[in-house]
């Protein structure tokens, strides 16, 4: 079967990689660069999960991808040699304020409720094993350990699914422009491609997978871009392995002592331009928590723009009225994540089979009953 898919993010550079893995026949085509938008901009953490204990469908979707993406990592470096990062490297979720401590309450109940294995950390444990954060023994704070979650470098693990799907025969198109979907009486018939000269490409289905830009192309799935800006450092070492998470900061060191600060969550268009209040107000935030983050390790700054809809939920499933027209989009926080089990449903869906997940809470359809 040929598939065409519009947007070459990690959404559609995974579907990509399933599709061909099962023998069809794809091509991508990608405004600008492959793999340099959201899913660049992003940290590739991943939350600890449970398919034993998984009840909506989003923690199906969540604990699915939770299982593929270590044979995903294994696979791709088999297959290219490069290393994703992927770890389960644990996550340390921090609380100061009383807001903060009844929210992580409320956080570690879930957690419990879904069988997470959670471990409450004495000041003198928190010290023990994060003796470079500024609260380390500071019993004003309270500490969790989710041994779960989990980190990709997702810049490399980027390069590793354009490299695999380079080799399974994919046909990547480049800087390409904005392609639009060619319709005839309502129906797909084709996707033009402004970068090769107008030129349509015709497929047995069709996959969009423009994340916050999805809408410009399919506008019957609302989006709302919003922005995260976000700090790179590096110090001579990693500080520790694991993520650490204080309300919505986060801080992910990778092994070779990089360490990510982020994010911030702004609705600022499409605009992906860093803000002086913005970066200030992160690097504070920053060597408040590790006070080896000074200004003299900052690398670079950046802002990319996470695919939200109006529900939370992404759009996963056939267009409105149409049998191979997919959506794959709208996956704001966890795209990096939700990504494996998104191309795996989304392609047996394109095979006519039926999805492991229950796929309704995510239908295009749903959006028709916004006003
Ligand atoms: C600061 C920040 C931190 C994040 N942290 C995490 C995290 O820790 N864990 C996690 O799981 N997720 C995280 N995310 C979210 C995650 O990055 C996104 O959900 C994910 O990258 C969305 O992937 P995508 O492929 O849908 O979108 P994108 O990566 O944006 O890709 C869409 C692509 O479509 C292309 N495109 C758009 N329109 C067209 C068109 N008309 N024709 C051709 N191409 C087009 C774009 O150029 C782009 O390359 C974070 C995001 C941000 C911004």
């Amino acid at each position: 079967m040929k598939v065409a898919i519009v947007g070459g993010g990690v959404i559609g550079l995974s579907m990509a990689y399933e599709l061909s893995r099962r023998g069809h026949d794809v091509v991508v085509t990608e405004r600008e660069r492959l793999g340099r938008q959201s899913s660049w901009a992003g940290a590739g953490v991943f939350p600890a999960s449970n398919i034993n204990t998984a009840i909506h469908p989003l923690e199906h979707l969540e604990a699915r991808s939770d299982q593929l993406h270590p044979v995903w990592a294994h696979d791709l470096k088999q297959q290219t040699g490069i290393d994703n990062g992927f770890q389960r490297c644990g996550g340390l979720h921090l609380a100061r304020t009383a807001g903060e401590k009844a929210a992580l309450a409320g956080g570690v109940g879930e957690w419990q409720r879904r069988d997470f294995q959670t471990v409450k950390l004495s000041p003198e444990e928190l010290k023990k094993r994060f003796s470079a954060l500024r609260c380390a023994g500071d019993e004003s704070w309270v500490a969790w350990w989710l041994p779960g979650e989990a980190q990709v470098c997702n810049p490399q693990h980027l390069k590793a699914l354009v490299a695999a799907c380079q080799i399974n025969g994919v046909k990547l198109l480049e800087n390409c422009g904005d392609a639009e979907l060619d319709r005839n009486a309502g129906d797909v018939v084709g996707i033009r491609i402004p970068g090769r000269g107008g030129e349509t490409i015709t497929a047995d289905a069709y996959c969009i997978t423009a994340g916050a830009w999805t809408q410009h192309i399919v506008d019957e799935v609302p989006m709302v871009p919003v922005r995260g800006q976000m700090l790179l450092y590096k110090l001579d070492a990693a500080p520790f392995a694991a993520v650490v998470n204080e309300g919505s900061r986060y801080l992910v060191p990778r092994a070779d002592g990089h360490v990510l600060f982020g994010a911030t969550i702004e609705e600022a268009g499409f605009d992906t331009s860093t803000t002086a209040h913005g970066l200030a107000n992160l690097q504070q935030h920053a060597r408040d928590l590790l006070p080896a983050l000074t200004e003299d390790r900052l690398v670079k700054s950046w802002a990319g723009l996470r695919p939200g809809t109006f529900d939370g939920f992404a759009y996963i499933g056939p267009l409105t009225g149409s049998e191979n027209v997919f959506v794959a989009a709208g996956h704001f926080k966890a795209g990096l994540h939700l990504a494996p089990a998104t191309a795996e449903a989304v392609s047996d869906l394109i095979e006519k089979k039926q999805p492991k997940i229950d796929l309704r809470p995510f239908a295009p359809a749903r959006a028709m009953i916004l006003p």
